[in-house]
């Protein structure tokens, strides 16, 4: 996937060519991101918190044993679901609303 540094120097780069790092803001949030080739302008894919990666967990569980019953598959979505909205507010916590 190629990627234009739209903030940056506006030279496109290979999104497989750029390593995804992370660091660490204050209450063990992890911001993830990736940092342009060229220009080191930094791009941020997503925040992720504790209850959010044992939430992460469990999905990764559930997916790895099948889901066989409509109540297995109903907790995966729901569970899913969770997850993109807690994304979500964390992104707003950072970066306030846009
Ligand atoms: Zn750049």
């Amino acid at each position: 996937m190629k990627i234009q540094c739209e903030l940056g120097c506006s030279k496109i780069f290979e999104l497989n060519d750029v390593a995804a790092k992370f660091q660490y803001l204050p209450k063990k949030v992890e911001r993830h991101y990736i940092e342009c080739p060229h220009c080191q302008k930094q791009y941020t894919s997503y925040y992720l918190n504790e209850p959010m990666k044992v939430l992460q967990r469990k999905i990764r569980t559930l997916s790895e044993k099948g889901m066989h019953t409509t109540k297995q598959k109903n907790k995966f979505t729901q569970m899913k679901g969770q997850l993109g909205i807690m994304m979500d507010q964390l992104k707003k916590d950072h970066e306030g609303n846009d």
